[in-house]
């Protein structure tokens, strides 16, 4: 059975990842945007009810598609990024409702405070999602595997429909409440589904930071400029 996690964990709205989703790079922030930020990161981090859902499968990759459990996925960007694993994690996680309500409310009286709504539900999911993977990370390292960097349906060639599979297989709507649009997008939007490969050789590990804060600027999987 899929293991499903509730709010144990410490979901915090990351200054500095807000500030980033925000556009700042390095520029003075007034008084009004530094309580906005404030605000929205105390409302949301009261407000949210984080929920994940994760299960581990066998994993065979080919040149341009993995097999993960019963599930075929053709994506070479996938099929790269797990390379030389043999096993692989599936997960899916969601800060809950709250912050759509809130971008909802603000939409219609104050849409700057929305903006930083937006920005800082995409700074906690983000945290989340990193918690969760340190759990995942501790007990793979348990066994000698380390994790690579999660890829998630809608980067490169993987392609969003394998959503459907993944809800199906890790039961996410009954777990932990999300449910997909007719497009494939999630609801709640601060969700994140995410496919994590295990590796034995830990130089192909990842250092599970924002990329572009990460100094493993040799890293091959490196991605610039991901967004929530
Ligand atoms: S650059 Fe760092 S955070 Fe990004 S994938 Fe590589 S190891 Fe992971």
């Amino acid at each position: 059975m899929p293991d499903s996690r509730k709010a144990r964990f410490s979901m915090r709205a990351d200054r500095k990842e807000t500030l980033r989703y925000l556009g700042y790079r390095g520029q003075e922030i007034d008084s009004k945007m530094e309580r906005m930020i404030e605000e929205a990161a105390a409302e949301l981090e009261q407000q949210s009810s984080p929920k994940s859902v994760y299960r581990e499968y066998s994993c065979q990759v080919f040149e341009d598609r993995v097999r993960i459990g019963e599930l075929e996925i053709e994506s070479r960007n996938l099929a790269r990024n797990l390379k030389g694993c043999s096993r692989a994690v599936l997960l899916a996680a969601t800060i809950g409702r709250a912050a759509d309500f809130m971008i909802r409310k603000y939409s219609v009286c104050n849409m700057a405070k929305m903006t930083v709504v937006q920005a800082t539900g995409a700074a906690c999911i983000e945290s989340y999602v990193d918690e969760v993977q340190e759990e995942i990370q501790k007990n793979a390292r348990k066994r000698g595997l380390y994790l690579r960097p999660r890829f998630s349906p809608g980067y490169g060639d993987f392609a969003l429909e394998y959503q459907k599979d993944i809800f199906q297989m890790l039961e996410c709507s009954k777990r932990i409440g999300i449910t997909l649009t007719e497009g494939n997008l999630m609801m709640p939007s601060k969700s994140v589904t995410a496919v994590i490969g295990l590796t034995g050789r830990e130089q192909e590990s990842c250092q599970m930071k924002n990329c572009s804060l990460c100094a493993k600027t040799d890293c091959e999987f490196r991605q610039e400029g991901e967004d929530s």
